[in-house]
């Protein structure tokens, strides 16, 4: 089937000064992604800070133009922030991010937050949008008297509850989420998350999932692209990734978070410093911190590749066809 998002190639340079005197230098945040989302499916995003993953959300949102590579939504360009294709556009893509109290307006009550969008958009009648706010509110389970608060007067949870039923207000038929739950209690992580998954099922809703978080990623997504600076460097079915990863982070991520249930059998230890996309190494960014790194591996860049027709890994070492010794399982 086709896909509702599909980006090619797309990279994105930042200019960075490095130090108060340090001259502004080339910062490269992501570096040839491509990615295709099909209708109704949740893609995951995983990588640690720096992994060029919230700015290839913001690229598939047209918030942030691709230096080069391009982002096509529904068979069409994204349009020029501002324009009234833009705008249309908009309204079918919505986006959550980490810190719902910032994406909120402290000195309204939440309601008129919800109901926004539709004034922006210009839907419905003044008595269509009460209900469709009533609605709103409800498919998030929250009531009225919720929507009567400021936020301040609401939990963290409930915060995180009224940026989703603000971004479900036009009817979207993409959202991006980038650390929706970060930043929540880990008790409500999973009452959220599974509100998203619950919702994203009733109402067909394709999703970009961004996080660190593997367990959560794990619990969302049907299909998962694991990103080191700047880079994709696994890609495959949520489960089977999982269950066997075949790029050495991808193994060392997974490892240091074990399935509900499952053991962590010989857990690898991730050394070295965190990826800086200021000093990206040579070859393989992840040579420093890879414990099968080889001489090769420090010059040549591995290029993402089909191991079979369902996942792809840029490691000089996984050639062939998933083996059975790498199997994690
Ligand atoms: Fe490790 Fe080399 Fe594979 Fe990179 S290409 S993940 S350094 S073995
Ligand atoms: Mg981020």
């Amino acid at each position: 089937s086709d896909p509702l998002v599909d980006i090619q190639g797309i990279s994105r340079t930042y200019r960075m000064r490095s130090g108060l005197f340090g001259r502004p230098t080339a910062v490269q945040a992501v570096d040839g992604v491509s990615l295709s989302i099909t209708k109704g499916e949740t893609l995951g995003i995983v990588g640690e800070s720096g992994s060029g993953k919230s700015t290839t959300g913001r690229m598939v949102l047209g918030l942030e133009p691709p230096d080069q590579g391009s982002v096509r939504f529904d068979g069409a360009p994204i349009a020029a922030p501002g324009s009234a294709a833009w705008r249309a556009q908009r309204a079918r893509m919505q986006m959550i991010f980490q810190d719902p109290l910032g994406a909120l307006d402290r000195r309204l009550p939440v309601a008129d937050q919800i109901r926004e969008p539709l004034d922006i958009h210009n839907i419905g009648t003044k008595s269509e949008r009460d209900a469709r706010v009533h609605e709103l509110l409800q498919s998030v389970d929250l009531n009225d008297g919720h929507g009567r608060r400021y936020p301040g007067a609401l939990s963290g949870g409930q915060r995180q509850r009224i940026v989703l039923a603000r971004a479900l207000a036009t009817k979207p038929d993409f959202l991006v989420c980038d650390e929706p739950v970060s930043a929540l209690d880990v008790s409500i992580q999973a009452q959220v998350v599974n509100l998203l998954v619950d919702l994203q099922a009733q109402l067909g809703l394709t999703m970009l999932f961004i996080s660190h978080d593997l367990r959560v990623v794990r619990q969302i997504s049907s299909r998962v692209a694991v990103m080191y600076l700047g880079r994709i460097v696994e890609h495959g079915d949520a489960d089977d990734l999982f269950a066997r990863p075949q790029h050495p982070y991808t193994q060392a991520l997974v490892s240091a978070s074990p399935a509900p249930g499952r053991r962590s059998t010989g857990r690898i230890v991730l050394t070295g410093d965190p990826p800086n996309p200021a000093a990206r190494p040579s070859g393989c960014a992840f040579h420093p911190r890879c414990r099968l790194a080889t001489a090769r591996c420090a010059v040549e860049v591995p290029a993402l590749t089909a191991l079979d027709d369902r996942r792809q890994v840029a490691c000089h070492l996984v050639t062939g066809p998933q083996s059975q010794t790498r199997d994690a399982a």
